[in-house]
């Protein structure tokens, strides 16, 4: 991963999970410089303070127009458009506030994000990934604030692929399937599964084994491994592909 060593990426999200595990795997790759995004101010400055390499840390929320246009992005390389949140509800059920939350953040947060460092990198021949969800391919009931928005996150790397594709700027996603990250905790499903296995390593477990064919959820730091290889140079040949990692969720 010898390109990522003079890299300055761009992380969203990067406080907790995939996106912390990320900039955890860049700083071991190399990276020179690692620009941090967050709306969890606190877990952001003790997250990034972990960190053996240069970072600057820009707490805000992503789907801020202004903390774009405020956001110095110099000498951007390559980024990873992160953040996300999860929120369950079938559609006869589902508020159009919930609704928009999740799309707010989701798809537009990661539009901005996307647009950000695009105008940024325009020169750098770098490369950018975005963290869709297996919920983006596969229907189940009860997901479709969620799913629609990771739906729509696949076909907005893929156009930006092509856009991007003249300037020499890659644009790939990742799709994971069950991540064992805090996304979970406020699910109400998942709180009942937290009391009724009596810890949250054991309810992750028993979630791994009900819904993924390898029997486990992935770790974060398996996710950003997937990411970190779509970023470098081993994935040279690769744009708008979205690269499942969900244990066979999918299938
Ligand atoms: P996480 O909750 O551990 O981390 C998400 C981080 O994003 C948090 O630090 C949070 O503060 C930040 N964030 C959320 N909304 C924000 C906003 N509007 N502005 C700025 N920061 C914001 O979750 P995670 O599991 O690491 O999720 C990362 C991404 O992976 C998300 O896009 C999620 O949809 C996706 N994903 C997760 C799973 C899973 O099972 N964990 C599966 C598939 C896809």
């Amino acid at each position: 991963m010898s390109n990522l060593s003079a890299s300055i990426v761009l992380i969203t999200g990067a406080a907790s999970g995939i996106g912390a595990a990320t900039a955890t795997a860049l700083a071991g790759a190399g990276a020179r410089k690692l620009i941090l995004v967050d709306r969890d101010e606190d877990r952001l400055r003790d997250f990034a303070f972990t960190l053996p390499c240069e970072r600057q840390l820009i707490v805000g929320d992503v789907c801020d127009e202004s903390l774009w246009a405020a956001a110095d992005l110099t000498g951007l390389t390559h980024a990873v458009v992160n953040a996300g949140i999860a929120a369950g509800g079938m559609i006869d059920a589902l508020s159009f506030a919930e609704w928009r939350r999740v799309m707010s953040v989701n798809l537009d947060g990661a539009f901005l994000t996307l647009q950000a460092a695009m105008r940024a990198m325009r020169g750098s021949k770098g490369a950018i990934v975005l963290t869709a969800s297996a919920a983006g391919i596969k229907a189940e009931p009860g997901i479709a604030a969620y799913g629609a928005s990771k739906a729509a996150v696949i076909q907005l790397a893929r156009i930006a692929a092509k856009e991007g594709a003249t300037a020499g700027i890659r644009v790939n996603c990742v799709a994971p399937g069950g991540v064992a990250t805090p996304i979970w905790s406020d699910a109400p499903f998942f709180q009942d599964l937290v009391r009724s296995q009596g810890s949250e390593e054991a309810a992750f477990a028993a979630l791994g084994s009900q819904a993924t064919p390898l029997g486990r959820l992935a770790t974060p730091e398996e996710i950003a491994a997937q990411i970190v290889f779509l970023l470098s140079d081993e994935a040279a040949f690769t744009t708008g592909a979205c690269l499942v990692s969900d244990g066979g969720y999918s299938l």
